[in-house]
This record gives C-alpha cells, sequence and structure tokens, in this order.
C-alpha cells in the first residue's frame, strides 16, 4: 500500500483501493507520528505515511537488525533459537524432502547453515551488504544481497521458499509472493511467518504490541490477509502454526511489561548483546530495571501460560507461520 500524502489516507497495494479502517492513529516513533489502517477486502494492514528510504536505511543501520560479531543476545538465548531453528528443519522435511531452499532476508546465515547441515542446498538474500558479508564469510554461504526480483533468478528452480518475519518489512511483499511462485517448482514449499494483528498479543498491547515494530514493519498481516494473498498467488495452504518458541513467550512478556508503563521494549534492549544495544543504553534507568525485576515473577509464568492459551483456547498467536506448497 502507498501512501497518497502526508495525510492518514492510505491505498492498498494488494487491491488498490483505499485502505479505510483504522487500527491505530498517531503512534509517536523517532520523531514522527505513524497510523495503521486495514484494507477491508485484503484484510491487510499498511503503516502510513509510508516511511522514506533514508528513514529506513537509518533505522536498520543500528539497533535490533544489525550486528558485526554475530551474537544479537546473550549464549543463553542464543541457544535457545538455534534448537528453535533444527525443530523447524525437522517441520519443513515433513512436508518436503531436502533440495534446494532460498531463505529471504536470511540476516546472519543461521537458518540456512542449519539446513545445509540437514543435506539441503541453500541460498539466502539479505538487503544489508554487512549482514550479507558475514553470512559469506562466516558460513561460507551464498547470499545475494539487495532485492530478491532484480537477481532474476532461474524460474522453477527451487523446492522450499523461507520468508521468517520479513515479509512485513518489504515494500512490496506482493511482488515478492509473485517472483516465489515462479522461482518455486510445482508442489515446492512456501513457509512465511509473520506477526499476526489478529492476535491477543496485539488487541492487549495495541501500540505497546513488541511485534508491532513501527515503522520497521510497513505491512501488518492477519491470519486471514495472508492466506487469501496466498491463494491468490496459487499456494494451497497445508499448515498453520500458531505457537513460536522465539516470539511468543517473549512477545507477551515484553507486551504485559510494556503495557504496565515501564520504558517500551526495555526488558529486549537489557537481553540484547553489547554491540546492539549501544546508544540506548543511557535511556536505561535503574527504576524501570528494578520494576522489571518486580514485575517478572509474576509476568513470567503468565506469559508462558497466554502463549499456549491463546493458540488453544482462540486460535491465535502473536507470531503465525504458514506452510503453504504451489500448486
Ligand atoms: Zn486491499
Amino acid at each position: 500500500m502507498k501512501q497518497s500524502d502526508k495525510s492518514s489516507k492510505a491505498i492498498c497495494i494488494f487491491c488498490g483501493k483505499e485502505a479505510t479502517i483504522s487500527v491505530l492513529k498517531n503512534i509517536p516513533k523517532n520523531g514522527k507520528t505513524y497510523n495503521i489502517s486495514e484494507c477491508a477486502e485484503c484484510r491487510i494492514a499498511v503503516t502510513h505515511p509510508f516511511p522514506s528510504g533514508d528513514e529506513l536505511a537509518r533505522l536498520y543501520s543500528c539497533g535490533n537488525y544489525r550486528t558485526n560479531q554475530g551474537k544479537r543476545f546473550g549464549n543463553l538465548i542464543e541457544s535457545l533459537i538455534h534448537l528453535g531453528r533444527l525443530i523447524k528443519r525437522g517441520r519443513i522435511t515433513k512436508h518436503i524432502k531436502p533440495g534446494r531452499i532460498l531463505d529471504i532476508g536470511c540476516g546472519r546465515g543461521l537458518f540456512l547453515d542449519v539446513m545445509r547441515r540437514g543435506g539441503w542446498s541453500v541460498l539466502g538474500t539479505e538487503l544489508s551488504k554487512e549482514t550479507a558479508s558475514y553470512a559469506s564469510e562466516v558460513y561460507d554461504l551464498e547470499v545475494l544481497t539487495g532485492d530478491l526480483i532484480k537477481h532474476q533468478l532461474p524460474g522453477e528452480s527451487l523446492d522450499a521458499i523461507n520468508i521468517n518475519q520479513v515479509l512485513e518489512h518489504l515494500k512490496n511483499p506482493a511482488e515478492v509472493l509473485t517472483e516465489c511462485r515462479r522461482l518455486l517448482r510445482k508442489g515446492g514449499l512456501l513457509v512465511i511467518s509473520v506477526p499476526d494483528l489478529r492476535s491477543l498479543q496485539f488487541t492487549v498491547g495495541k501500540e505497546n504490541w513488541f511485534l508491532l515494530d513501527l515503522p520497521c514493519h510497513l505491512f501488518h498481516f492477519t491470519e486471514e490477509g495472508l492466506k487469501g494473498l496466498l491463494k491468490k498467488n496459487g499456494f494451497h495452504i497445508r499448515r498453520i502454526k500458531r505457537f513460536n518458541r522465539e516470539y511468543s513467550p517473549f512477545g507477551w512478556l515484553q507486551t504485559l511489561l510494556n503495557v504496565s508503563g515501564i520504558r517500551f521494549n526495555l526488558l529486549y534492549d537489557l537481553l540484547k548483546s553489547e554491540e546492539l544495544r549501544g546508544a540506548e543504553t543511557e535511556q536505561i534507568k535503574p527504576g524501570g530495571i528494578l520494576a522489571t525485576l518486580l514485575l517478572l515473577p509474576i509476568y513470567f509464568p503468565l506469559a508462558l501460560i497466554l502463549s499456549v492459551a491463546e493458540p488453544a483456547i482462540w486460535r491465535r498467536s502473536g507470531s503465525i507461520e504458514i506452510y503453504s506448497v504451489k500448486e
């Protein structure tokens, strides 16, 4: 969806109509304010005004999305994330035999490294040249930089494509899905994981939802919206996974802390590796740390319970993972 001007109007790029349902208004971020509006037909929402290229480049060059030394968090959390990748490899191979897989927005290449160890031939794309060179130097991976579409990879050359928490960051998610369809062989698997705007986490958190990530998330998908988009692109839905080890419990925990009035994403910033924390360290006040420590014994078990209860009772989750095949 493109922003038409600096006002609150947003046009849905998926159908070309105006996104008329106001989801959130005037959310201040980095000295600017943003709105989120949803298209009543496509059930996908857009951030507007759309951040400029310069603004996004600045956001990605520091903060959550970058690291040179390879670690975003401490060792324990990194190990848990690694375990999650191993389990995901198992889920993927339940649907399809090892072949060639593309990871769009592969970051440091950790997922591709895990897949290669499982007998897959791997390829990644990554917008950041710095992160891409880390993946190729440290893991000896083939990583293409920049936009996937400009590389014009051969059609029907892939068995699987993974897009993990990336689609919502792209300026052209519809075009990327069309390209995925072209690149996959018939019966090839597409795995997409995105935050779900219909989740209880969002309903409770609103602008304080950990996975909202304004203004980096240009689009805000719903399960219905993403399913519709996949079907429109000729994909058949095989499975929807609504619990995510990496995002569900922590998403709940940080959202609960955020709605309690503690500095936004304080715990997340404390858990990040020192290199990533950088300039943010000075904003951390002892009062916020104390309040976090006092609330953790209540919120941590509550977050675990809610992470399990949300998919079990409401069939929703802060983050969903959809497995679909090219028909
Ligand atoms: Zn639309």
